[in-house]
């Protein structure tokens, strides 16, 4: 009796000391919020200071020994209960953010945070200029780091695991790399297939659109979505993005294009989609480590889900199209439910990764995780990497950029984060959202019907019920099983893109 009380009390003591990290986080995030929406251009430099306190605080916090200690002492208390269970989950996943967290010394993460913002701000001037030598230097320290990063993890298989860990935990290059190539070998007849034909004719697409006009469009759809005004909001930004301060409070961002349809709408829709899946979290999990979403392969698949299997779907189209129509009368009154339906879902051989579409969209990401390998590796120098880029465009999509800035610049993510680790999720969400629709048609055949008639509601509760609720509990692989019943394969979305281009192209 005594011992259970006494680990009870542990219990109760690993999870406050938990959840002060979780509110310092969650206020990090209102600051980070606050800077891509509202605050005033100059507030960036306090605003950085401050976010970096509260990033120390709260890591000194969570690699307090006293945590690990608890971790260690409730190890038999972990072990005594079901594995599904939330407090056996949660002592697992605080264990495992734990281990890695005290594994990098504080020392090396702000000198890796610095490197950062410095690399960040060299990436801005390169890339306006079109002149990567001027980053270059950078991009090399970046690889520096990034290697020492994966130093820190001694018997990992590859380099670039550790890295890919921190954002995909439980993958790795020996599961990646040939499932990448399948998935790349696959898709690339399909795309000479599709593009052999005339393209689609999405001028319709670009027209005048006022924005008003956009958001109050954008604001009914993700609202039949189920996205709730009560516990969320959306708002304008730079580069649309989701966060969230607690179960009751995820926002979402967007950003409008008055020449164009696209953007405001399917980005809305694609970051209601991430905000569904920690809106859908069980209650119980508030304010524990247990809140959130899986990973950034999970948390992308939700987010596609919605985007291109619901959103860019005849059916979602039969329903909303007429009050599309009523919107934008001048603009859209002649153009029929088909050709607009062809126009959002136009294939082409494009050089930005941002804006490729569902079919082509996997072959930019299979060329950049390609190249991390091959820096990480040791194969590839930085000097080289603007050749190796066009290389492979040239190869995997027939195109190659005319300028760096469209090439090898494009993306921020290795100018702001690591080398290795930053690409692999977009891919695993496209292949795993897939999986779970098909999942999720067969348990409900009636999906798609409701669909059609602008109702979602069996969808979002069978999301809710296998996904959404458990947040964290387990790895992206445990929940494709137990969701799918099989590993996360490439199969349901190949069968997705015939299926569906099937119906223009013979391919
Ligand atoms: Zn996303």
């Amino acid at each position: 009796m005594q011992t259970l009380d006494k680990t009870q009390t542990k219990f109760a003591q690993l999870t406050a000391r938990l959840s002060e990290v979780i509110d310092i986080e969650s206020a990090s995030s209102v600051l980070y919020w606050d800077q891509a929406t509202y605050m005033p251009a100059k507030g960036a430099s306090a605003r950085g200071r401050q976010l970096g306190t509260l990033k120390q605080i709260s890591h000194e916090k969570f690699t307090d020994p006293k945590i690990g200690e608890l971790l260690e002492d409730l190890r038999s208390y972990e072990q005594s209960l079901p594995y599904d269970s939330t407090a056996a989950s949660l002592i697992r996943i605080a264990r495992r953010d734990y281990d890695r967290a005290v594994k990098v010394p504080a020392a090396f993460m702000a000198k890796l945070c610095r490197h950062q913002a410095d690399c960040y701000e060299a990436w801005a001037v390169a890339k306006a200029d079109n002149n990567f030598a001027a980053v270059a230097s950078e991009l090399e320290t970046t690889l520096e780091l990034s290697r020492q990063y994966a130093d820190f993890f001694p018997g990992c298989e590859h380099i670039a695991d550790p890295l890919i860990d921190r954002s995909d935990y439980g993958m790795k290059v020996s599961i990646l790399r040939p499932l990448f190539a399948q998935l790349r070998q696959a898709l690339v007849p399909i795309v000479e297939a599709i593009t052999s034909y005339p393209p689609a004719d999405d001028s319709c697409l670009q027209q005048e659109f006022p924005a008003a006009q956009q958001l109050e469009f954008t604001h009914t759809v993700v609202e039949r979505m189920g996205y709730d005004f009560q516990r969320g909001r959306q708002d304008l930004t730079l580069h649309p993005f989701m966060t969230s301060m607690s179960i009751d409070d995820v926002r979402i961002t967007t950003r409008v294009y008055e020449d164009r349809l696209d953007q405001a709408l399917f980005s809305s829709i694609h970051e209601a989609g991430h905000a569904l899946y920690e809106l859908g979290n069980s209650p119980e999990l508030e304010g524990t480590m247990l809140a959130g979403g899986i990973s950034s392969g999970v948390h992308e698949s939700q987010s596609r889900l919605w985007e291109n299997l619901v959103g860019r779907s005849r059916g979602f189209w039969e329903c909303f199209y007429p009050q599309l129509q009523g919107v934008f009368l001048r603009q859209l009154g002649n153009i029929t439910t088909d050709r607009f339906y062809r126009a959002i879902n136009k294939v082409a051989r494009s050089l930005v990764r941002t804006d490729a579409d569902e079919v082509t969209y996997n072959l930019h990401v299979a060329i950049r995780f390609d190249l991390e390998l091959a820096m990480l590796e040791g194969k590839l120098a930085i000097r080289d990497l603007p050749e190796a880029w066009r290389e492979r465009y040239r190869s995997d999509l027939g195109i190659v950029p005319p300028t760096d800035s469209e090439g090898v610049m494009q993306d921020v993510h290795w100018y702001c984060g690591t080398i290795g680790g930053m690409f692999q999720g977009y891919t695993l969400g496209n292949l795993m959202s897939a999986q779970f629709y098909e999942t999720a048609v067969k348990a409900h055949p009636e999906i798609p019907v409701e669909i059609e008639q602008g109702n979602f509601d069996i969808l979002h509760k069978w999301l809710k019920q296998n996904i959404y609720q458990d947040g964290r509990k387990y790895t992206a692989a445990e929940m494709v099983d137990r969701v799918t019943g099989s590993p996360l394969s490439i199969d349901p979305f190949i069968r997705y893109i015939r299926h569906k281009y099937g119906e223009f192209y013979v391919i």
